[in-house]
């Protein structure tokens, strides 16, 4: 027997089997169900999601012979005919390469026919956004008045380059990318009938490298079973497609949030050396964190993410060392980078300076925070500190005990290198404290630069002060 493609032998026969479009399966089988079927439909969305597919069922649908049916048989000769493509009432077409309008001609004039075996003429333009604009205006045309028996079926990739006027005469399908777990779990069924074992991890980065598209997942999942054989391993995915594997994505992502400058350093350099595609990082990255981001803000709901296990139980462990600003900083760094890495010639270097800034993100107290932190030491009876929502550094200098509100305003106010700016005692102390447990930091700052003055570093409200910006740096940008 020959071989068949996994995308081809696994495309879905029924709307069973469509995997990850319920919201227009549901649609599509209750126009049938209801008998309200419209003149045109147009199904939106990246490749490889299921619209030629759907297209291809839904005309099953309609042209079976128990048709219209939610459920065509796919034994009687229209439905072997549409799952073959050579069925004589229902044409498929190229919009790229009959995007003339002699060709909208020709498909206005073939449809007026009525059908040979079916119940429909059935006529599905994929691409259909590549059409000129006389063949748009001449589908236009056979849009406004079509015969009882036909149907119209549209896919694009790209619904903007399709006139108003077109669109407005289509029930319009926006299909979704497939999640990473629906990717997964439908290649493990495929992997198990084709007798092929692949690791869990494996499965995730295929998944992963699809992108949300099933066709992509299928071919690359062919692929490997070309390259290896019948034993897939998560390095055989990220050798074959340039990937960065699970854990060291991780690992970047903890020292970064870390604030982890030399370890995201040595990281980057291995997987430069590794030969990864820096791009596809950064888009991995900008993927976890605006997880991570989604799952701190609904405190650890994951419903509405797109998540394996693995990648739930590691937002888990990411989550307490996250504080949501900051991610949301990170995130915008890392989206700025992605849009100049396109042009860079030199990505390393640009993906190196994001990072550092990213991890310096990481670390920094919003002005917020420390406001926020300061007020809540005061309500638990300090008394030491600027009185709630003063935020001027001169006013809050000269409020009682001017050593704990003179270093919380300056070293909020002062730029990067606090320790060594000719500042007063006060100040060098405080800043000395709060910079004394950034990781990069410690060592230096902690022995060879002693606090000048113990004393006033010692006092319950300075010390307090530090304590409550939980030894981060104090930036504000
Ligand atoms: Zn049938």
């Amino acid at each position: 027997m020959s071989y068949t493609v996994i995308a081809r032998k696994w495309r879905p026969q029924t709307f069973e089997d469509v995997v990850g479009q319920d919201h227009v399966v549901r649609t599509l089988r209750n126009a049938i169900r209801q008998q309200r079927i419209a003149q045109a439909y147009l199904f939106v969305g990246p490749r490889g999601i299921g619209k030629t597919t759907l297209a291809r069922i839904f005309a099953k649908a309609l042209n079976c012979v128990e048709g219209p049916t939610e459920n065509p048989c796919g034994v009687c000769d229209p439905c072997r005919e549409i799952a073959a493509g050579n069925s004589f009432d229902v044409s498929e077409i190229d919009g790229a390469s009959n995007n003339k309008v002699e060709d909208i001609h020709a498909i206005r004039d073939g449809i007026q026919y009525a059908p040979v075996n079916g119940k429909f003429r059935i006529c599905y333009i994929d691409e259909v956004h590549m059409l000129s604009q006389s063949a748009f205006n001449a589908l236009l045309k056979t849009l406004e008045e079509p015969p009882a028996h036909a149907k119209f079926l549209f896919a694009t990739t790209e619904v903007e380059k399709i006139p108003a006027t077109v669109i407005s005469r289509c029930q319009r399908f926006d299909l979704k990318r497939i999640s990473v777990a629906l990717i997964s779990e439908r290649l493990r069924m495929i992997a198990a009938d084709e007798k092929i074992e692949v690791s869990d991890d494996a499965l995730l980065a295929i998944a992963r490298g699809a992108e949300g598209g099933m066709r992509d997942a299928q071919s690359a999942l062919d692929q490997l079973i070309a390259f290896t054989g019948a034993h897939i391993e998560e390095d055989d995915v990220l050798n074959v497609f340039g990937l960065v594997a699970r854990k060291t994505l991780e690992a970047l992502v903890l020292a970064i949030l870390r604030g982890d400058v030399p370890n995201v350093l040595k990281l980057v350099d291995e997987l430069d050396h590794a030969g990864k595609d820096l791009r596809r990082l950064t888009v991995e990255l900008i993927n976890h964190f605006r997880n991570l981001l989604v799952y701190l803000h609904l405190q650890g709901k994951t419903d509405s993410l797109d998540l394996t296990e693995a990648q739930e139980a590691t937002l888990k462990v990411q989550a307490p060392e996250a504080q949501a600003p900051a991610v949301l900083q990170i995130l915008e760094i890392l989206i700025d980078l992605d849009g100049r890495l396109r042009l860079a010639l030199s990505r390393r270097t640009l993906l190196e300076t994001a990072l550092i800034r990213a991890a310096r993100a990481a670390r920094v107290v919003s002005l917020e925070e420390i406001l926020r932190r300061l007020n809540e030491l005061q309500k638990q009876g300090g008394g030491a500190v600027a009185p709630a929502g003063t935020i001027a550094p001169p006013a809050a200098a000269s409020a009682p005990p001017p050593a704990a509100s003179a270093a919380a305003s300056r070293s909020a106010a002062a730029p990067a290198p606090l320790a060594s700016a000719p500042a007063g005692a006060a100040t060098q102390a405080a800043a000395t404290q709060v910079r004394e447990s950034s990781p990069a930091d410690s060592a230096t700052t902690a022995s060879s630069q002693p606090p000048p003055n113990h004393e006033i570093a010692a006092r319950p409200a300075v010390q307090r002060v530090a304590e409550a910006l939980g030894g981060k740096i104090v930036d504000i940008q």
